[in-house]
C-alpha cells in the first residue's frame, strides 16, 4: 500500500488527524493495534476546551456534541470544607464543554467509516522504518500474513507506551519526566452529578473529583496510594471514601449507584523533545504526558494534531513545508505551559505522602490566597478555559 501519510495509533490524536487530513483530499492510512471496541471501552478524558471544540467543528464531527455536550461556565475549588467557585465566563469570557473522550472517538469513527478511508485495527508488531531517510515505511502483520506500507510523512498518535517514539535513535531525544507519589480511582456510575459544575477537593485524606460525562452519568475521582488495587475498592468503599472528603452539602446530596466501571491511573508527567524525526511526527501521548488534575491530555492531542494537520496540508497545497518545520517548536511551546498548569494543580489540590507540616501550611496559604485575588482566579481561569491556539 502506499499512502501520503501513515498514522500509528487510533485513539483521539491518530483519529482527528485522519480526519482533518482527508477533508483536504490527502491520502492517510490508520494502523491500530487494537479492536475498535476495546478503543472504545477506555474510560478517558471528558473536558474540552473551545479551541477542542473549534477543531472537532473544522473536522466536522462536532454535530453531536454540540447536542449532547455540556456547556460549563465555571468550576468550584474545595478545602476546609467550603467550595469556592471560578466563574471562567466572568473572569475570561470563556467556557468549556463537557463530553467524554469515548464520544469524540466514536464520532471521529463514525466519519472514517462513513468517507471510506482505510484503518487497520488489531495490527500486530507495526514498526516504523527509514524515516530519517526520503522513503519512510510502517511494518505490520495481520492474520493475513505481513504487509507495507509506504508514505512520504508517518504521524505517531500511538500514545505513551506506543512503537513511534521508541524507534527514535538513542541521543535524537531528550525527555524529562516526574512520576507522582499516588494515583486516581476513577469510577463510573449511571447516577446524576452532584453539582451542576465540577468539584476539586483538597481534603486531609486526599484529593478527590466530582465531574460527570452528561446529566445521568457521573465519572468521580479519589486519590489513592499507587499500591492499591482496583479489587480492594468494593462500590461501598469507593463511595464512603469519596463521601468523607466532600463538603457537607455534597456529601449529602451525593447519589451512590453501581459502577459501570473501575479504574486507577497512575500521575505523570512527560515531554519528550523534539517531536520531529524527519519524517517522523510524533502528536499527543506519544509525545506527553500530564497528570489529569488541569485536564490537558486530550487538549493538548489535539492542538498538537491541529498543527499537524495544517502544516501538512499547506505542505501538499503549495509545496510550503515552513509550518512543518516550526511544528515541534510551536507544539512544545504550548506543551510546556500545559504541564507547568497540570503540575501547579496538581501540587495545589493532593496530599504529598512525603510533605511536612511547613509545606501543608503553604499549600493552604496556596489556596487562600487564590480565593482571594481576582488576579490569581484570572490565572486559573485562562489556562483552564486553555490559552489562545495560534493560527
Ligand atoms: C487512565 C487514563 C485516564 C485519563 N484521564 C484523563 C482525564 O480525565 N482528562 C484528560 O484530559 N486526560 C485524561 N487522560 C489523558 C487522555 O486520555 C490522553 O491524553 C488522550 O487519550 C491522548 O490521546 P492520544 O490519541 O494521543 O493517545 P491514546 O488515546 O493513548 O491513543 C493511542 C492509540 O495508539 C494505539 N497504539 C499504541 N501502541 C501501538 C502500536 N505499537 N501500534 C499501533 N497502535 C498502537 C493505542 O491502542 C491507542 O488506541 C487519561 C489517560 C489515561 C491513560
Amino acid at each position: 500500500m502506499r499512502v501520503q501519510v501513515a498514522i500509528v495509533g487510533a485513539g483521539p490524536a491518530g483519529l482527528l488527524l485522519g480526519q482533518l487530513l482527508a477533508r483536504a483530499g490527502i491520502e492517510t492510512v490508520i494502523l491500530e493495534q487494537r479492536s475498535p471496541e476495546y478503543v472504545l471501552s477506555r474510560i478517558r478524558a471528558g473536558l474540552l476546551e473551545q479551541g477542542t471544540v473549534d477543531t472537532l467543528e473544522e473536522a466536522g464531527v462536532a454535530q453531536r456534541l454540540h447536542k449532547e455536550g455540556l456547556v460549563h461556565h465555571g468550576v468550584e475549588l474545595c478545602f476546609a470544607g467550603e467550595r469556592h467557585r471560578i466563574d471562567y465566563q466572568g473572569l475570561v469570557g470563556k467556557s468549556v464543554t463537557i463530553y467524554g473522550q469515548t464520544e469524540v472517538t466514536h464520532d471521529l469513527m463514525d466519519a472514517r467509516k462513513a468517507i471510506g478511508a482505510p484503518s487497520v485495527y488489531e495490527a500486530e508488531s507495526v514498526s516504523v522504518h527509514d524515516f530519517d531517510g526520503n522513503s519512510p515505511r510502517v511494518r505490520y502483520r495481520t492474520d493475513g500474513g505481513a504487509h507495507e506500507v509506504t508514505c512520504d510523512f508517518i504521524a505517531g498518535c500511538d500514545g505513551f507506551h506506543g512503537v513511534t517514539r521508541q524507534s527514535v535513535p538513542a541521543g535524537a531525544l531528550k525527555t524529562y519526566e516526574r512520576v507522582y507519589p499516588f494515583g486516581w480511582l476513577g469510577v463510573l456510575s449511571d447516577t446524576p452529578p452532584v453539582s451542576e459544575e465540577l468539584i476539586y477537593t483538597n481534603h486531609e485524606r486526599g484529593f478527590a473529583l466530582c465531574t460527570m460525562r452528561s446529566m445521568t452519568r457521573s465519572r468521580y475521582y479519589v486519590q489513592c496510594p499507587l499500591t492499591e488495587k482496583v479489587e480492594d475498592w468494593p462500590d461501598e468503599r469507593f463511595w464512603d471514601e469519596l463521601r468523607s472528603r466532600l463538603d457537607a452539602k455534597a456529601s449529602a446530596e451525593l447519589i451512590s449507584g453501581p459502577s459501570i466501571e473501575k479504574s486507577i491511573a497512575p500521575l505523570r508527567s512527560f515531554v519528550a523533545e523534539p517531536l520531529r524525526f524527519g519524517h517522523l511526527f510524533l502528536a499527543g501521548d506519544a509525545a506527553h504526558i500530564v497528570p489529569p488534575t488541569g485536564a490537558k491530555g486530550l487538549n493538548l492531542a489535539v492542538s498538537d494534531v491541529r498543527y499537524l494537520a495544517h502544516g501538512l496540508i499547506a505542505y501538499y497545497r503549495s509545496g510550503d513545508s515552513s509550518r512543518l518545520d516550526r511544528y515541534s517548536e510551536r507544539c512544545l511551546r504550548r506543551i510546556w505551559l500545559a504541564e507547568r498548569f497540570s503540575w501547579w494543580m496538581t501540587s495545589l489540590m493532593h496530599r504529598f505522602p512525603d510533605t511536612d507540616a511547613f509545606g501543608r501550611r503553604m499549600q493552604a496559604a496556596e489556596l487562600t490566597y487564590l480565593f482571594r485575588s481576582p488576579t490569581a482566579q484570572k490565572s486559573l481561569a485562562e489556562n483552564y478555559v486553555g490559552l489562545p491556539l495560534e493560527d
